[in-house]
């Protein structure tokens, strides 16, 4: 059984996976995925040169500030790059999946809904924190100002969404409660993979 674990910037989503890793749990970390088959998988290396110009790749090596420039100014761009690096990062998950052992797997991802990566797992989580925790913790974390983390909160979906959509969620406020969560939701997984 696979789930899906999302999440808005600094929720805690990697903390929590981590806890699930703890377990036992093998947890896919499809936003470095997509960084890594970006720059070694030979087809995607090919299309986004296709797409978006010979100098996509600086020396080998994907010229990440220039294409972060490209998508932000241009819808069209991002949905070109979305539908060119998802599938891959969905076939990669599959194949990563089909190798592991245990009732269940784990997949993490910031857009698990905006990249439609929801359609390859069987049960979605979202973790949700309010935004003034968020924008703490992930200052402290990243030594970034508040004004940017709030652009980055907006161009995400909000916790009312996500919570909407989600099958499960956890709420992380206290970090000595995500333990319960995660033991809860572990329970329930195993139960139903046991079934699947
Ligand atoms: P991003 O999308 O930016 O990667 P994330 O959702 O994966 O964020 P984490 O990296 O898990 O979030 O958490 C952000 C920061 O907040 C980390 O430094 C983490 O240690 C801390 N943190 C997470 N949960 C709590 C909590 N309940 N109490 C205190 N700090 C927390």
């Amino acid at each position: 059984m696979k789930i899906g674990v999302t999440g808005g910037i600094g929720s805690g989503k990697s903390t929590v996976c981590r806890l699930f890793a703890q377990k036992g749990i093998a947890v896919y970390d499809s936003d470095a995925a997509a960084k890594r088959l970006m720059q070694q998988d030979d087809t995607l290396r090919m299309r986004l040169t296709e797409r978006f110009g010979a100098d996509t790749f600086r020396d080998g090596q994907l010229d990440r500030s220039r294409l972060a420039g490209v998508v932000f100014s241009d819808p069209q761009a991002l949905a070109d790059l979305n539908a060119l690096v998802h599938p891959v990062v969905m076939a990669d998950f599959d194949a990563w999946a089909a190798r592991q052992e245990g009732p269940y797997v784990i997949l993490e991802s910031a857009i698990l809904f905006e990249a439609g990566l929801e359609t390859c797992v069987d049960k979605t989580v979202a973790v949700l924190a309010p935004r003034e925790l968020r924008i703490e913790r992930t200052c402290r974390r990243d030594d970034c100002g508040p004004d940017e983390v709030g652009r980055r909160i907006a161009a995400q979906l909000d916790d009312d969404t996500l919570s909407g959509r989600a099958d499960y969620a956890i709420v992380n406020i206290f970090e000595e409660d995500l333990e319960l969560a995660v033991v809860k939701l572990d329970r329930i997984f195993s139960h139903e993979a046991a079934r699947h």
